[in-house]
């Protein structure tokens, strides 16, 4: 067998062997998949082909290979369990995959593979084994008539072990795998997919034939591609004759620094699983943090913050009991791998970033950790028959000291318990509930009061027309009414008010009718009706069909938008200047100044704050131009990288306000027409 490689030399030989094959080497997805809100972390390969697969999309090349790197905490595919456990599972990895799309098929897929790992690589035969989908005759004859693996080595499994899916929905196919046995048992079959540490997968060949839609139905795809994963750790495991990815030069400088910093050797099993949990997390909190992810309360910033505190809790079983993940960064970037910054340079530019993130999430869950360690010590010497905690205590340990649930329920399972996740879930659906609540009624004191769309005299299939980008002003008819005594609520055909959205705040104004003005007092928006709350102080009623004329207060409307366009002019300067992971999380913009809310991991420093402002009034003088891109399909609003934020639903249409090439977000609000009618921008204060 070929050894003595680094990892990087492997990666590289990998890159070559396709390259030979006529494939285009491209770089890896993203991990964060910003754009896809299907998904919260890559974790395979192919995540960046579905378009190509499902036939939306194409590329320029019909061969590819590449490494992805990949996150696995989550959905479908979650392996954060096993991690640190077993020796060949990571929540975060590389695939080293090579991609056909209506090109080659499964003859030249499972040849090359063959020819790479036996002939180039030199593994030894007689310890690979083939698994085919029970069905696909076509692969067995293949892998036994075109290579020359030992014939007693092709195994058929099922859907379980033999079909590969992305997650619910989407492109999926059978598959072709490959497993070496390292054990001395290694002619013994039965060891393939029986989860041994000594017999694993090292390399899926995946026939992507189908799309599976949401009611489960298999549906064939207008072309037949090619979509293999192979574990890059794995594989450097075996060629570097090391029986666990973390003996490898990957992990070995990591877990040296985790040496280093504790004073502990990676010798007692105890410390072994601690260790590699937390090279292991770190490596995952690195990549994901470098791409702008940060940890959080909510969807994949919650698995983050989840993944950094069982790291965090890993490190006391270490005596580490400072802040010490941040530290171990460096080595992610420098050293393993011979320095992952090198072949991934957005964790080498960000890594002071990194760092900073991980230290400011890591003290500030270092207030509760070990009053919350102390708590559980407690509870599990308590007298306890049936050796569980009870959910109440589990929601404590959550709710009071920040504790995730499946921290607690690890923590748990050392000491032989059992966690009461069902009472917990029951207590944590009040808790929600609650919330819902407060959140309800804040919503309905914002609305009109009384508003009551049973005896509203509407037409259910009639819109509002907004025309409040090119107008102010227009003349327009009734198409639904109820008068109220002194208020008349209306809808009409078109209008130019825009109604309170995405941090703008209503427009006001006045409607005229027979040359009376009446005063518009709120609005609000019901489905696709914009409903306004007219004064009425009229003698006649009003009446379907009645035109009237609409006009908003223009100088209140320019303030408002100069506020708007200074929004996002701020956004990208924050992104510029502070870094990628600066992300909108709220904002008010009214006439007469608007506030930004975003995250960040610390107060800006005066000089920050003056170097923000100082890029936004340079950015405005330079006269940026509005290009305002709208009613454009979402898909392209995502091609042309439009910032958008997880979480938000879009419609199918979609509206993308762009200023020069400086800022381009998904927007429905109304804009300037270039930057310098903004006029000045003053930072007031930062909280
Ligand atoms: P396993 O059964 O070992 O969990 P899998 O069937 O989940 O593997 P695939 O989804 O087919 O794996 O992924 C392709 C390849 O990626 C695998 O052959 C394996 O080498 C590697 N791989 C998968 N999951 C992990 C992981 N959590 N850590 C490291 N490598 C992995
Ligand atoms: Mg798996």
């Amino acid at each position: 067998m070929k050894n003595n490689m680094t990892s990087k030399e492997i990666r590289e030989q990998f890159f070559n062997f396709f390259k030979g094959k006529n494939h285009k080497i491209i770089s890896s997805a993203p991990v964060i998949p910003f754009d896809d809100p299907t998904l919260l972390f890559t974790n395979a390969g192919m995540n960046q082909f579905k378009d190509v697969f499902l036939g939306k999309g194409t590329r320029d090349y019909t061969r590819a290979a590449d490494t992805q790197k990949c996150i696995r905490v989550s959905g479908k595919h979650n392996d954060l369990e096993e991690v640190g456990y077993d020796t060949y599972h990571h929540t975060f990895f590389e695939m080293l995959g090579n991609w056909s799309f209506g090109d080659y098929y499964k003859e030249e897929a499972i040849i090359w593979a063959w020819e790479l790992l036996t002939e180039i690589w030199e593994l030894p035969k007689e310890r690979l084994f083939a698994t085919v989908f029970r069905t696909d005759d076509e692969a067995f004859e293949i892998w036994k008539n075109k290579t020359d693996i030992n014939n007693s080595h092709i195994l058929r499994f099922d859907e379980k072990d033999n079909f590969w899916e992305m997650g619910e929905v989407g492109p999926c196919g059978p598959s072709s795998e490959i497993h070496i046995n390292l054990s001395d048992d290694y002619e013994n079959v039965s060891l393939v997919n029986a989860g041994d540490a000594k017999c694993i997968e090292l390399w899926n060949l995946v026939f992507i034939q189908y799309n599976r839609d949401k009611n489960g139905t298999l549906h064939e795809l207008p072309m037949k591609h090619i979509d293999t994963g192979m574990g890059f750790e794995r594989i450097c495991a075996v060629l570097q004759n090391k029986s666990s990815n973390y003996d490898t030069d990957i992990f070995v400088p990591l877990l040296n620094a985790i040496s280093e910093l504790s004073g502990i050797k990676y010798e007692l099993e105890e410390h072994q699983i601690a260790m590699r949990v937390i090279a292991d997390h770190v490596r995952t909190l690195t990549f994901a943090i470098a791409e702008g992810a940060v940890p959080g309360n909510e969807g994949r910033s919650y698995v983050l913050r989840r993944i950094l505190r069982r790291a965090a809790r890993y490190g006391r079983k270490l005596g580490l009991n400072k802040p010490f993940l941040y530290k171990l960064v460096d080595a992610v970037v420098n050293k393993a791998a011979g320095g992952m910054g090198s072949v991934f340079p957005e964790i080498k530019e960000n890594q002071n970033n990194i760092e900073k993130i991980i230290k400011s999430e890591e003290e500030s869950f270092n207030v509760t950790l070990d009053r919350g360690i102390l708590l559980f010590e407690e509870l599990i010497s308590k007298p306890n028959d049936k050796k569980i905690i009870s959910g109440k205590d589990v929601f404590k340990l959550y709710d009071t000291f920040g504790f995730p649930v499946d921290l607690v329920e690890v923590m748990a399972r050392e000491k032989g318990f059992k966690i009461d996740i069902s009472k917990f879930n029951e207590l944590m659906n009040e808790q929600k509930e609650r919330a819902r609540k407060s959140t309800k009624n804040k919503i309905s004191s914002l609305n009109i009061v009384g508003l009551n769309l049973n005896n509203f005299e509407i037409d259910s299939t009639s819109i509002t027309n907004f025309v409040g980008y090119e107008k102010l002003d227009t003349t327009t008819k009734i198409i639904g009414v109820k008068n109220e005594g002194a208020v008349s609520l209306l809808v009409f055909e078109e209008t130019p008010f825009y109604v309170e959205a995405g941090g703008q705040i209503s427009d006001t104004g006045s409607l005229f009718i027979n040359n009376q003005e009446c005063k518009i007092k709120d609005l609000s928006k019901v489905e696709n009706k914009t409903i306004h709350v007219v004064e009425n102080k009229l003698q006649t009623l009003f009446d379907i069909g009645m035109e009237v004329n609409l006009s908003v207060d223009k100088n209140r409307r320019w303030a408002i938008m100069r506020n708007h366009s200074a929004t996002h002019i701020l956004h990208a300067a924050l992104r510029q200047i502070i870094g990628k992971h600066v992300k909108q999380a709220g904002s008010f913009v009214g006439p007469n100044r608007l506030r930004f809310d975003f995250t960040h991991f610390a107060k800006l420093s005066n000089e920050e704050l003056f170097d923000i402002e100082s890029l936004v009034n340079e950015k405005l003088m330079e006269n940026l131009i509005l290009y305002h891109h709208r009613n454009i399909p979402f898909e392209e609003a995502k091609k042309m990288g439009a910032l958008m934020f997880f979480g938000d639903k879009y419609g199918d249409k979609v509206n993308v306000v762009q200023f020069g090439n400086f800022s381009m977000e998904f927007c429905g609000g109304t804009h300037v027409q270039n930057s310098s009618q903004i006029g000045l921008f003053k930072i007031i204060s930062e909280s």
